[in-house]
């Protein structure tokens, strides 16, 4: 884990952030209130993610179950109020782990991760939110559930699983326009009657708010590159 960039530029770097969904939200008539930030923090230390928490943030992302494990329980304990996104792909082993430690799982793809879930969800009576991760371009090596799966998927997680889905989750093919992915998650959810969303990296959150995302999960823009 390595600090890529000072302190000071995190707390500047989160500020042109900040104020960029404040403008592509003005932009598409919405209010910078409905956009979560979320500051996806893998690979990157703990003195990175206390600028980020001096800098006034609070909302953080990581992709890996382990690797929260060895940073966040600390920083749960000294800021009560942190809000912690698991926004990696989740075992079903380690769905006990995951709802102990996540505030939120936007990796919800397959029904013996939601039984996994629910059960953890009820056994630890914890309030999780939910998303469910659609494999919006169909790749073969990537997450997700397919497109055409989706909303009956959603219908089981509720009926069979007595989970509450919050909203869905995409991340577009790297080497694709975003836009066409963004608008098939944004028509998804609304037949779904789902009201968030979950869609827009370092590269494309701005396009994303366009199309509705409530969560845009920003690590590169804020932290630096990635070792
Ligand atoms: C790493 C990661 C991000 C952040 O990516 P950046 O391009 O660094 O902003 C967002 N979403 C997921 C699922 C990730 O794994």
């Amino acid at each position: 884990m390595t600090a890529t960039v000072p302190a000071g530029n995190i707390a500047a770097n989160l500020r042109e952030v900040r104020a960029r969904v404040e403008k592509a939200a003005a932009a598409a008539g919405r209010k910078a209130a409905d956009v979560t930030l979320i500051a996806v923090t893998k690979t990157h230390d703990t003195a990175a993610i206390e600028a980020a928490i001096a800098a006034g943030h609070l909302t953080f992302g990581e992709n890996r179950v382990q690797e929260a494990k060895a940073k966040y329980p600390a920083l749960k304990a000294a800021h009560p109020k942190l809000d912690l996104h698991l926004v990696g792909p989740l075992q079903s082993n380690k769905a006990r782990d995951a709802v102990a430690l996540f505030d939120a799982i936007h990796t919800l793809d397959r029904d013996g991760l939601a039984e996994a879930i629910g059960a953890e969800i009820k056994r630890a009576a914890r309030a999780v939110k939910l998303f469910v991760q659609v494999n919006t371009g169909e790749e073969p090596q990537k997450a997700g559930i397919a497109p055409r799966e989706t909303l009956g998927f959603i219908d089981k997680c509720r009926a069979t699983h007595g989970l509450n889905i919050a909203g869905l989750m995409c991340i577009p093919p790297v080497d694709e326009e975003p836009s066409p992915h963004f608008a098939l998650l944004l028509k998804l959810a609304r037949d779904a009657a789902l009201s968030e969303l979950s869609m827009g990296m370092s590269g494309d959150y701005e396009t994303a708010i366009g199309f509705g995302a409530t969560h845009v999960r920003v690590g590169t823009a804020i932290f630096g590159s990635r070792a």
